[in-house]
């Protein structure tokens, strides 16, 4: 049984407050009580990244969390979320885009979206090569969306000792960040949002610009 380490959520509470950034707990395959625990804390955003999990979570847990879908979304699962969900972090297709568009008009609901950039060496890692992300943006803008709002980009680093070249990836998704809020493009003015730092490289991300940290294994112990 795992239980909150209630040190590690304070400091990391600290250190995102010091670098002007928020974060969420993700708890995949972490029980309700625990969320719970957290919940007691402060803590109000979390993350998950199976839709399942997340829907049985939501269903009993407070309706004031802000629920986070952190990992790889299958189109046919948008539907389930699209009422709740505060955040969808890793769009990385114009048919997932295009579907939780379709989703919002249904519901009458603008969904906010991050943009997946896949910056890591391994391959199995999902999301829009930097290279691409222009032409990607430019299509999105193409589709004239009315409920689905970019809200930034979101990438997740190599798992590797090395930490330069951790810094590298991020300090590549961070400059990705820039150029699209920067640009004189549809989605600039709305572009707040820049999530990377997981528990292992969270304080490279910070270091790099990150702004929303997605922190789990180091929350229990
Ligand atoms: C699991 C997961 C995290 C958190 O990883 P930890 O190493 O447990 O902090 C962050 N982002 C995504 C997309 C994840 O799947």
């Amino acid at each position: 049984m795992s239980q909150v380490n209630k040190e590690i959520v304070n400091q990391i509470e600290k250190e995102a407050t010091a670098n002007r950034a928020k974060w969420i707990a993700v708890t995949k395959n972490q029980s309700p009580e625990l969320i719970s625990e957290l919940y007691d804390m402060g803590l109000r955003s979390f993350g998950e990244n199976r839709v399942q999990e997340m829907l049985e979570k939501q269903a009993i847990l407070s309706k004031d969390i802000q629920w986070h879908q952190i990992g790889h979304l299958q189109r046919n699962k948008v539907k389930s979320i699209a009422p709740f969900v505060h955040l969808i972090h890793a769009v990385d297709s114009i048919e997932l885009a295009d579907e939780i568009e379709k989703q919002g008009k249904a519901l009458n609901r603008r969904i906010k979206v991050l943009i997946q950039v896949h910056i890591a060496a391994e391959e199995e890692k999902f999301g829009i090569e930097a290279a691409d992300l222009h032409a990607f943006i430019e299509m999105l803008k193409q589709r004239n969306y009315q409920f689905l709002e970019v809200k930034g980009l979101m990438g997740m680093a190599t798992f590797t000792e090395d930490q330069n070249q951790v810094a590298s990836e991020f300090a590549l998704l961070h400059s990705c960040y820039e150029a699209i809020r920067n640009s004189d493009n549809f989605v600039a003015a709305q572009i707040d949002t820049l999530s990377m730092g997981m528990s292992g490289d969270y304080k490279i991300a910070l270091q790099n610009g990150a702004n929303l940290l997605r922190i789990g294994s180091i929350l229990f112990k």
